[in-house]
């Protein structure tokens, strides 16, 4: 990547954003905008639509007549394959611009949002081109005089809710197994994070994509995320955010049209590593990575650092000298490792996480504390506390920052105990040079994906999705066009 071009589009005005529906910009209903702030320095980078629920339903009514019309299910599986591979192709011209754009609202580090946004993005929206026409229906082993036709077809009108994390990736991974199955989808994302991703939707027009088959209303979760779960007009909702937000949306659906509801929720993911681990060296660095990495802000991360007694003290200090080694700053320089921390919010979140773990007995060995406020940004130093117990706050609660808890064990039993001693399952890894120890773990640590002696970077052939309060369904691969069909069974009597 070119600092200069970073610097030339890092430079560019933002024009006032609005709704994406029925293929055009449209403003709020009232009118009304909020302000997209840039965790990098604190400033005003733009306003965006503050939605209405009217603006929700507008959308949602639009995303239903372009279902109904077949508009894009009725074409050619060819046809529709032809524009969704052009849509990545877009993706990937634009990415730089997508990308600094993303870093401008959300605050990652470019490195990293360079790779994970616009390119995940078009890797995912290619992944679903390519299968959209490998999914046959069946033919049911039934009686000589019968023919049973199992037919999958789309669900209707998709609602997705994303965070602000990853939008433009997360969003793909909604809206390449949604477009790919003829769905039409209306999309919410967070109040932090909609820049990258109504440009990417915009890109889906330029490749052809029909006019409100894909829409983006943006604003409050609580008033158009709402307005969204509470509609009778949704046939599917899958979300990626937190805990809370997941259990309303359950809510919404019960007290509606009992809409199917897909959750990605958060973790509390365990790494653990043992003293027969290859590379102790390498471990520590990964783990580092693990949770330091867009300021701790994935879902995934490898917050609780659990560690065979006898290599405690030294892992910690190779862990402890990765964290210091970690450059925190301006998201935009290239050399940057740890960008901004979201919003105010989040920080001050982060921080009262530190202050708990201190009162119930932890220790901070490095961080803990903001750093660069001159700047006007949100920034904190990556956090290593040790003599967290298995029952403390910063063992059950997902913090989503830079802090890693570590925690020791004597054995097996209790390392496997201790990973699955919270309500999450989302991810984990363990560190061992013995085959059978990380099949046994890989068997009985309850989470979606387990890595043996890596940490991350999990790609798009294999599914992500929790188990326990880490929520239901996947995202990625082939199993996540299961969410976006319905099975229909034709019974023909011959
Ligand atoms: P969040 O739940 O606060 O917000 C997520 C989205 O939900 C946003 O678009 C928000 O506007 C919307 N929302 C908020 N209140 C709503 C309501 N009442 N009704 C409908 N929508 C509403 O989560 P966040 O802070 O944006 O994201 C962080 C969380 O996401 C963490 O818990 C993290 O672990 C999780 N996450 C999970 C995965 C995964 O794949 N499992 C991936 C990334 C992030």
């Amino acid at each position: 990547m070119d600092q200069a071009q970073i610097d030339a589009l890092r430079a560019r005005p933002i024009a006032p954003q609005k709704h994406l529906i029925g293929g055009d910009w449209v403003d709020a209903s009232d009118g009304a905008t909020m302000d997209i702030t840039s965790p990098i320095d604190g400033r005003v980078l733009t306003t965006m639509a503050r939605g209405t629920a009217a603006d929700m339903d507008a959308a949602i009514s639009t995303a239903r007549t372009a279902f109904e019309d077949r508009r894009w299910s009725g074409q050619a599986p060819s046809a529709r394959k032809k524009i969704l591979h052009k849509w990545a192709d877009l993706i990937e011209a634009n990415a730089l611009d997508l990308a600094v754009q993303g870093v401008r609202d959300n605050g990652t580090e470019i490195g990293m949002a360079f790779k994970a946004e616009p390119g995940s993005a078009a890797a995912t929206i290619r992944y679903y081109a390519e299968a959209l026409d490998k999914v046959y229906g069946e033919i049911a082993p039934t009686q000589s005089d019968i023919l049973g036709l199992i037919h999958k077809e789309p669900v209707g009108v998709v609602g997705a809710i994303i965070p602000w994390n990853f939008p433009m990736m997360i969003g793909a991974w909604k809206l390449g197994p949604a477009l790919a199955m003829g769905n039409s989808v209306v999309l919410k994302p967070a109040e932090t994070a909609s820049l990258s991703l109504l440009r990417m939707a915009e890109l889906a027009f330029e490749a052809g994509l029909p006019p409100g088959v894909l829409n983006v209303v943006t604003g409050e979760g609580a008033v158009v995320g709402e307005a969204m779960g509470l509609s009778m007009d949704v046939d599917v909702l899958v979300f990626t955010g937190s805990g809370a937000t997941g259990r309303r949306l359950l809510e919404y659906a019960a007290r509606s049209n009992l809409k199917r509801v897909y959750l990605e929720l958060g973790g509390k993911s365990p790494n653990v590593v043992f003293a027969d681990a290859p590379d102790l060296d390498e471990a520590a660095k990964v783990a580092a990575a693990g949770i330091f990495r867009n300021a701790g802000q994935v879902c995934v991360a490898g917050s609780r650092l659990l560690v065979e007694e006898e290599i405690h003290d030294d892992f910690v200090a190779a862990i402890v000298r990765a964290a210091q080694a970690m450059r925190v700053g301006d998201p935009l320089l290239t050399d940057t490792h740890i960008g901004a921390v979201n919003s105010e919010a989040q920080l001050s979140q982060n921080l009262q996480f530190v202050k708990t773990a201190k009162a119930e007995g932890g220790e901070i060995v490095t961080g803990g504390n903001r750093v660069l406020a001159e700047t006007g940004g949100t920034y904190m130093a990556p956090t290593v506390i040790t003599g967290v117990t298995a029952d403390a706050t910063l063992s059950q609660k997902e913090v989503f920052g830079p802090i890693l808890g570590v925690t020791p064990f004597t054995d097996e039993a209790e390392a496997t105990r201790l990973a699955n001693g919270t309500v999450y399952g989302l991810a984990g890894a363990v560190w061992t040079g013995s085959l059978s120890r990380a099949h046994r773990m890989v068997q009985e640590v309850r989470t979606g994906v387990m890595h043996v002696n890596t940490y991350g970077g999990a790609d798009g052939t294999v599914p992500l999705g929790g188990v326990g309060q880490s929520g239901n369904g996947s995202d990625k691969s082939l199993h996540a066009i299961e969410k976006y069909i319905n099975l229909k069974t034709a019974w023909i009597k011959l």
